[in-house]
């Protein structure tokens, strides 16, 4: 889009990072080099993390970006996690700057959900319903779903020619099966819902 908005409009693009809880100035921009974006390190720390697990990464790995606001007086955060992925980029930039730069991937870290104060993530959901299934399943998607108080974990699951059954009895016997396993590994209820394979987005989950 920059390079679009530069060739026609004859003018220069650059990118600004930002989050819409953090009114304010951005949190990280892009200087002359365009090489990364300059993280706005008077206002704010900048942590980058492996989501799963809540350390840093190593220097220049993607992780996921959390910040803490160092001037925020009203609206304060406290590493807060952006679920926005990027990774350091070591070294002083050539404009001068002595600002941190990060390279900002554009692409969403794997979100975490909590249910019942257990934090789940959709790829180890995914890791431990193939661990049960015994092959890879056929599309997933997970959700939070909140019956009067108390939450459950609501897994929609593709059926495909290993969990198919023509009797109804023996899908809803798979379906109690599957959920109460993945019940007593993560210690949350969990309802298994069925779905055609075809009909989850296109997204990879
Ligand atoms: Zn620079």
């Amino acid at each position: 889009l920059a390079a679009q908005l530069e060739e026609r409009l004859h003018v220069r693009a650059w990118t600004h990072y930002g989050l819409s809880e953090v009114p304010g100035p951005a949190l990280a921009f892009e200087c002359d080099e365009r090489s990364g974006l300059h993280l706005s390190e008077d206002h704010f720390l900048a942590e980058v993390i492996d989501p799963a697990g809540d350390v840093a990464v190593e220097p220049g790995m993607p992780g996921e970006l959390v910040l803490t606001t160092l001037t925020t007086r009203a609206f304060p955060l406290i590493r807060y996690r952006t679920g926005d992925k990027v990774r350091w980029l070591e070294g002083p930039c050539p404009c001068g700057r002595t600002l941190r730069r990060m390279e900002w991937l554009r692409e969403r870290s794997d979100e975490a959900m909590v249910i019942r104060g257990v934090k789940v993530y959709p790829r180890q959901l995914k890791a431990l319903l193939q661990r049960i299934l015994g092959h890879e399943p056929q599309g997933t998607r997970f959700q939070i779903q909140r019956t009067g108080r108390r939450d459950h974990l609501v897994v929609w699951l593709g059926v495909d020619e290993l969990i198919f059954s023509d009797e109804i009895k023996e899908m809803e016997q798979t379906s109690l099966r599957l959920g109460s396993e993945m019940a007593m590994e993560l210690g949350i209820p969990v309802r298994i819902q069925f779905k055609e394979p075809g009909s989850f987005e296109a997204d990879g989950s």
